[in-house]
């Protein structure tokens, strides 16, 4: 079998124009324009470049993007500061704090001091209790993506055996929760499993969040099965840079029904499911509906 690409950056294409389509409508008939405030520490080179992208797409769909750069060196008192003054100012209805934060700051302490009305990241705890608990929450924005791409693909997930490769908190747990709410019956694997490919060998559904160069192996994975791949890495090979997944794309895709590739799957979602975020904090924040297709 050859596998049938899911095409994430297509997907996350479509994601970004229905979110335009709600922020002209939340313009036009509210007179509410969506705002969205990234908080940035230091000059990591990468967080920097995520959060020019996400700047960039903000203000493409329409929305209100507010950067908020801050010396490497910053206090905590201060970046708490920072953070209560979004959280009460009434035009910005999605906040994020980019991480990894310098190592003298308490990242769960900044997190968990966002409104969770307003934490588009979905990490607050208030909101991972409410994912848990199977109430209406904001859910991190790349097991949204996931979820998404899966339900677009297969209509219903009922029944289906997934199995999540990693535990983090920002990936493979969020992602084992919005399977389980789609009634998957759900496994999570991580570093301590035994027998890893016998595990991932059960899977109707495969999501890969490790952080392993081309980890999972083709023969691993079930004829049919749908790979999702989150893994973002970079290697050097024949002399160029390369990124790959946590999965061997040309191995798996062999024996998949479906699979994201790296790049263009699952990194193109992250961001298109942060504006839908930030669309989904305004109108909960406004009392209006809120858009369909764009929340788990
Ligand atoms: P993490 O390091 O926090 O967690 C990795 C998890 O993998 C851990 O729970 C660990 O138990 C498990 N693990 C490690 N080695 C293992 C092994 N040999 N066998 C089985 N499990 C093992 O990473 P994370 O933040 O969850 O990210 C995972 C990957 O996804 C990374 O490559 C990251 O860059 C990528 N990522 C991509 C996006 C995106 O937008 N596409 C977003 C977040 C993370």
């Amino acid at each position: 079998m050859t596998a049938q690409i899911i095409d994430g950056k297509a997907f996350a294409a479509t994601v970004r124009e229905k979110v335009a389509g709600h922020v002209a409508r939340l313009k036009e008939e509210n007179n509410v324009t969506p705002g969205l405030a990234v908080v940035l520490v230091g000059e990591d080179p990468a967080s920097q470049v995520y959060v020019r992208s996400k700047g960039k797409q903000t203000v493409e769909v329409g929305m209100n993007s507010y950067e908020h750069k801050l010396d490497a060196d910053t206090s905590e008192e201060d970046l708490l500061a920072v953070v209560n003054k979004l959280n009460n100012d009434p035009d910005v209805h999605g906040i994020l704090v980019q991480l990894p934060l310098p190592d003298h700051l308490n990242e769960d302490l900044i997190i968990n001091s966002i409104d969770p009305a307003k934490d588009v990241d979905g990490f607050h705890i208030s909101n991972v209790g409410l994912l848990g608990t199977g109430q209406k929450s904001m859910v991190p924005c790349t097991p949204l993506g996931c979820l998404m791409m899966l339900r677009d693909h297969h209509g219903s997930l009922s029944g289906m055996d997934a199995v999540v490769i990693g535990r983090s908190n920002i990936v493979g747990k969020p992602m084992a929760q919005l399977l389980l709410g789609d009634s998957c019956t759900v496994t999570i694997a991580h570093s301590r499993t035994k027998d890893l490919p016998e595990v991932v060998r059960r899977a109707d559904i495969v999501v890969a969040a490790v952080g392993r160069p081309e980890m999972v192996l083709g023969d691993w994975i079930k004829e049919g099965a749908t790979v999702i791949d989150v893994g973002i890495n970079r290697i050097e090979r024949d002399g160029k840079n390369k990124l790959v997944g946590d999965v061997d794309f040309a191995s798996a895709s062999e024996r998949a029904g479906a699979i994201t590739p790296v790049p263009g799957g699952v990194g193109p979602m992250t961001i298109a499911c942060l504006l839908a975020n930030t669309v989904t904090a305004c109108c909960r924040a406004n009392g209006l509906a809120e858009p369909e297709g764009l929340t788990a």
